[in-house]
């Protein structure tokens, strides 16, 4: 049975820009499929505002394609690619009205003006600003004025839409909010999506997959449970969530089970209030460092004999939880399952004792 392989919403080639002597993409390959929700997730200064700007022809690369929908488009201008942009600061007109400023994009484009005004309020509707047609950008509150900037993108009805940071300037609780609206959004209007953040979480909570970006290259893309779970770099696996170096392998925070030794009761059930689990086929032994109680979960630091200091993430099952805090300073076994274990490329093999395996 033959099958066409649909074009790649995006793909990228050998994709260069410098700015005198700053090499700002260094060579970026990517390939975007139609309808994902794709993020570009680094430190700032990695280059992620560059490419964007290089998708949607604000710049034009030093060298290197983009293709939409499997057009060549790098010699194109902005208004002739099938893309919009949602910039971090919104970018709306001061002067007009929400309605206005949704309807500018159609406007440009000629379109008639009672269709421009219907699709207008369908996506003002979709962003649920029913009612606010006639406030002008400064009567709103952020998270509002962000949905109007997707509105603004989205009555356009764009193959692909770049956002740009789009909720940056958010406070945390909006932000989670705008998240989750943002993925239901992307999803029933079907639209590819490419999302830049310097935020892990919210790269990995909203992608179909994410490339990690670093000194203008691509570290790794997966999706987020590979680049969690299977970081490719030491850098990636530093800046996606935190790592545990024991010995010659990393191993995450919630992966590790810390049993309080001393208790009379180190290899059954944890006492009350103490975190259980089960042992796991690795172990080491340490002391308490530190141990933070964090409502839903506590969390220790532990320095192991090995020299390791290592950071572990215990659900706080038990009613007494909080008890766990007079833990610091006790002596602890740390395990954990030999399949939760990575090896980075370019970490240099640990010349301390390896932490303790028994059997
Ligand atoms: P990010 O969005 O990941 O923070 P940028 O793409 O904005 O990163 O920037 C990447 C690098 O390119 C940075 O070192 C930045 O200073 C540089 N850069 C970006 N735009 C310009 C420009 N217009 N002129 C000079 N340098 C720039
Ligand atoms: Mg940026």
């Amino acid at each position: 049975m033959f099958s066409v392989m649909p074009a790649s919403a995006v793909r990228i080639r050998d994709l260069r820009k410098t700015f005198g002597s700053v090499e700002a993409v260094a060579g970026v390959d990517l390939d975007i499929g139609d309808g994902e929700f794709f993020s570009m997730l680094g430190p700032s200064g990695s280059g992620k505002t560059t490419v964007l700007r290089l998708i949607a022809g604000f710049e034009r690369p030093t060298s290197g394609t983009v293709e939409l929908a499997g057009r060549d488009v790098t010699g194109l201008a902005p208004f002739d690619r099938d893309v919009n942009t949602v910039f971090q600061d919104y970018a709306l007109f001061p002067h007009l009205d929400v309605l206005r400023n949704v309807e500018y994009g159609l406007k440009v484009r000629k379109v008639a003006k009672a269709e421009r005004r219907k699709r207008a309020l369908e996506a003002l509707h979709s962003v649920r600003l029913d009612g606010f047609e006639a406030r002008r950008p400064a009567e709103l509150s952020g998270g509002q004025r962000q949905r109007v900037a997707l509105a603004r993108a989205l009555v356009n009805e764009p193959k692909v839409l770049l956002l740009d940071e789009p909720l940056g300037a958010l406070d945390l609780k909006l932000r989670e909010e705008m998240q989750v609206e943002l993925k239901t959004i992307q999803r029933r209007a079907g639209i590819t999506f490419v999302f830049v953040t310097h935020d892990q979480e919210e790269a990995l909570t909203l992608s179909d997959r994410v490339a990690v970006l670093d000194g203008g290259r691509v570290q790794q893309v997966g999706t987020p449970a590979e680049v969690y779970e299977h970081p490719a770099t030491e850098f990636v696996a530093g800046f996606v969530g935190t790592t545990n170096r024991i010995g010659d392998v990393c191993v995450r925070p919630e992966k590790l089970h810390v049993r309080i030794l001393g208790g009379g009761d180190e290899d059954g059930t944890a006492p009350a209030g103490e975190p259980a689990g089960p042992p796991g086929d690795r172990h080491a032994e340490g002391t308490v460092a530190e141990v933070v109680y964090a409502g839903a979960v506590t969390r220790f630091v532990v320095d192991l004999e090995s020299g390791d200091r290592v950071v572990a993430l215990q659900q706080n099952l038990a009613a007494s939880s909080m008890e766990v805090t007079r833990h610091r300073g006790a002596r602890v076994r740390v395990g954990w399952q030999a399949a939760h274990e990575f090896r980075v490329a370019g970490a240099a093999p640990s010349t301390e004792t390896p932490a303790k395996t028994p059997n």
